[in-house]
């Protein structure tokens, strides 16, 4: 065959090319981050292509995220100089285990069209298990048993293989719930997340033949951030490449932060022992970020023990210090970073101009985006969430959704549940437990049963009627799936008018309820990207990032779990603050493990930034409605001081570096010092600031929490406003609690955070 031009392969340097053009056995690409290992796998993809060694159906190609996969593709096509069509079997672990499964779920006990649970539907049943085992749900949360089955499930145990050692878990009753929950999964024909690997590596194991037509299929395995497969995963991998062993994994043992959801950075480490005379292949080059970040970022994670150790060196230009600046509270902290945001825009920073897409703010905790949210909406700065606090959780898009199911696959019991009094039907608890225990009685769904239950008059009253006629709708609705003259956008507006559930918001008087009926209808628009009802439904449980795009420039927020594998010029990683990052939890544990984690996933984000990395804390932050003082991180204190500007604060917000200065660690305030904080005015009146609020609290009590608002907003005597006492004046303070003489209501207690300083 002519050799074709490969112009892909002149953009990558001898190591990454020696990664591309072995093409046949195990290869193994351990490297740091941004030396170009995931460009690398996606030139290998191209040369498979490019030299006919496969078609892109014998590609298997797995990415962590869909969004991944997305850009994946897209970077293939553009490399290769003409559209790809179809690469079927790129994508994530679970969308391309979906798709097998569809094809082979009756060898699993199922039908092609089971239903994929969310993490809410599977608590749900998990809860109904255990109260029918009549266990202490107080004490033994339904919560715990879900994370002690995922966690089997991650490592490929079945209900008939849970080791002995395992056998006492939630309370001795945790194996027999596993079997239990399987089983109620089957009869409802359903999976959860953990099944779709579990169910391919059970049919795998028990159908040699089938696994030995997808080994041949399968010519060429690539795996991205394989530093984060789980035991199904690795399992899977291994069986689908035992035949030709042309697998070819690259990762970073530094970026291994899923630990916590089953992975094993332990499969990586084993790789060579897996796959005998794998050609290991180590990038050193790091082409994504300055000197300066890099430096900060091996400072951190140098850190760890038990590391590879990687020697990475870069060529770019050394840039700007990583920049550190402490702020008062989160508020100020989105504040800062909205303004500094817009600032950068203009390129009044005195570096280029940013634009809003090479900028993004990554976050420890997704209820921090919610600051930050609040900021942009405020001052009009266009941003988008990724991988964030799902539109899809929402209440009415899942109701909306129970009842797609319902109409895609009229045995889901979990939809008919959700929906079968929403809106209100008259069916309180005595119906629906008659129509479950009909269904049970003849062993028909629920929808089923609801039929048998009117058909017999069981249920009786104004129910009856309503009920009888969901029945009906739900089966009209479903012949409609197949009417050529609908769309399926058209089908879901008329099944959300119809059953009622559009008017059920429309005559709510809630405030909600405007927005959700703005996002009922944001949900039809988005099933426009889908051929039909089915599609959208399958794609909506497996998505992990919602983008909703308009095509404009805008700011990312994400976790720094969602932003692996991404690069962006600038970087903000706020709330760096011990108990935020590293989380409490990683801190209350016992052994290292979990801080650890914690570190590579600052590693992580620091390396996430090309030109410019700034990193914040604050020095007070608002939790559960609660305020708490913090000390700064002590991933701050790991930072490298040479590669390190600390901000002096503007003084224009009152924010600074010293703001949780108060008790820290001394090298920080060694470092505040010389950044002259402590003289700024902006200091100078955080001091005044804290000492007119008690928040100035001694390193042993910092986890203390206080009400700030309340305690010290008010003095003896002072003129107040409630909102339904009105006016009247402050005789007596207890703790949040204020004892207030109102002009028209007479003496109440109050509780401070009701009570506005009256301004007349
Ligand atoms: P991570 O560990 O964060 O996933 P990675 O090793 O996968 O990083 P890539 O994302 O593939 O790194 O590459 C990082 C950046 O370096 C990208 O912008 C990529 O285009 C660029 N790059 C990679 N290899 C080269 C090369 N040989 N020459 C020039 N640029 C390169
Ligand atoms: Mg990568």
């Amino acid at each position: 065959m002519q050799a074709r031009p490969a112009p892909y392969l002149d953009e990558l340097n001898p190591a990454q090319r020696q990664a591309v053009e072995t093409l046949d056995g195990p290869v193994l690409m351990l490297a740091g981050a941004g030396t170009g290992k995931t460009k690398a796998l996606t030139a290998r993809i191209v040369h498979l292509l490019n030299t006919g060694r496969a078609r892109p159906n014998e590609i298997l190609a797995v990415t962590f995220t869909n969004k991944a996969a997305r850009e994946m593709k897209m970077r293939v096509g553009r490399m290769l100089g003409e559209t790809v069509e179809g690469m079927p079997w790129l994508g994530t672990f679970h969308s391309i285990c979906v798709k097998l499964l569809r094809r082979h779920a009756e060898l699993v006990d199922l039908k092609s069209n089971f239903t994929i649970l969310d993490t809410d539907d599977q608590s749900r049943l998990l809860k109904q298990l255990v109260q029918a085992s009549k266990i202490d749900d107080k004490r033994w949360p339904a919560r715990m048993l879900a994370g002690i089955i995922d966690d089997w499930k991650n490592r490929a145990i079945t209900p008939d293989r849970v080791p002995a050692s395992d056998g006492g878990a939630y309370n001795h009753e945790g194996p027999r719930l596993y079997a239990e929950y399987q089983a109620r999964l089957r009869e409802l024909n359903a999976v959860d997340f953990g099944d779709l690997l579990l169910h391919m590596v059970t049919i795998f194991q028990r159908h040699e033949d089938m696994l030995g037509q997808y080994q041949r299929w399968f010519r060429y395995i690539l795996v991205d951030e394989y530093q984060d497969t789980n035991v199904a995963q690795y399992l899977w991998l291994r069986l689908l490449a035992a035949g030709h062993r042309n697998i070819c994994c690259v990762g970073d043992d530094d970026q291994s932060i899923y630990g916590w959801r089953g992975a094993e950075v332990g499969n990586i480490l084993r790789f060579e022992k897996d796959f005998p005379g794998a050609h290991v292949v180590r990038l050193e080059q790091n082409y994504r970020s300055t000197p300066h970040i890099l430096a900060a970022a091996s400072g951190v994670i140098s850190g760890n023990q038990g590391r590879l150790g990687k020697t990475l060196w870069t060529e770019t230009e050394e840039g700007e210090k990583v920049r550190l600046i402490g702020h008062w509270d989160g508020d100020e902290e989105a504040r800062w970073v909205g303004e500094e945001i817009e600032a950068m825009q203009r390129g009044t920073r005195g570096q280029r101009p940013f634009s809003l897409d090479e900028m993004a703010i990554l976050v420890r905790a997704s209820h921090q985006m919610r600051a930050f949210e609040d900021r942009f909406l405020t001052i009009g700065l266009p941003y988008r969430v990724i991988g964030g606090p799902r539109f899809y959780e929402r209440m009415e898009i899942r109701d909306a959704m129970a009842y797609f199911r319902l109409v895609v696959s009229p045995s889901d019991d979990l939809a008919f549940e959700r929906i079968v009094n929403t809106p209100k039907r008259g069916l309180g608890d005595k119906a629906q437990q008659t129509i479950q225990r009909i269904a049970r009685e003849n062993g028909v769904s629920l929808l089923d049963g609801a039929a048998l239950a009117v058909e017999q008059g069981e249920i009786k009253g104004k129910g009856a009627g309503e009920l009888g006629r969901l029945v009906v709708d739900l089966a009209r609705w479903g012949r409609m799936t197949g009417d050529a003259d609908m769309t399926h956008m058209e089908l879901a507006e008329t099944i959300l008018d119809e059953s009622g559930y559009t008017a059920m918001w429309q005559n709510d008087k809630t405030p909600e309820a405007p927005g959700r009926l703005e996002n009922l209808k944001e949900l039809v628009k988005a099933l426009e990207n889908f051929e039909n009802l089915q599609g959208f439904l399958e794609h909506v449980s497996l998505v992990m990032d919602n983008e909703t795009d308009d095509g404009g420039a805008k700011v990312s927020i994400m976790t720094l779990h969602a932003a692996k594998g991404l690069e962006f010029p600038a970087v903000f990683l706020p709330g760096w603050e011990d108990g935020l990052f590293p989380s409490q939890r990683s801190m209350d544990e016992s052994g290292l493990k979990g801080l650890e984690e914690e570190r590579r996933l600052a590693y992580v984000g620091i390396t996430r930034a090309e030109e410019l990395c700034t990193i914040s804390f604050a020095g007070n932050r608002r939790v559960f409605g609660q305020w708490q003082s913090s000390l700064p991180s002590r991933f701050i204190d790991e930072l490298p001081e040479a590669h390190v500007d600390v901000l002096t604060p503007p003084g224009l917000y009152g924010g600074g570096y010293g703001a949780a200065g108060m008790g820290v660690s001394s090298g920080l305030e060694q470092r505040a010092t010389e950044a002259n904080v402590y003289n700024s005015p902006g200091w100078r009146r955080l001091q005044s600031r804290a000492a007119e609020r008690p928040v100035s609290q001694p390193r042993e009590s910092r986890n203390q929490v206080i009400d700030l608002d309340a305690v010290s907003a008010f003095t003896l005597g002072e003129r107040v406003f409630h909102q339904k006492f009105g006016y009247g004046e402050v005789i007596g303070i207890e703790g949040d609690k204020l004892e207030v003489g109102f002009e028209k209501a007479g003496t109440k207690k109050v509780l401070a955070r009701f009570l506005s300083a009256s301004d007349d």
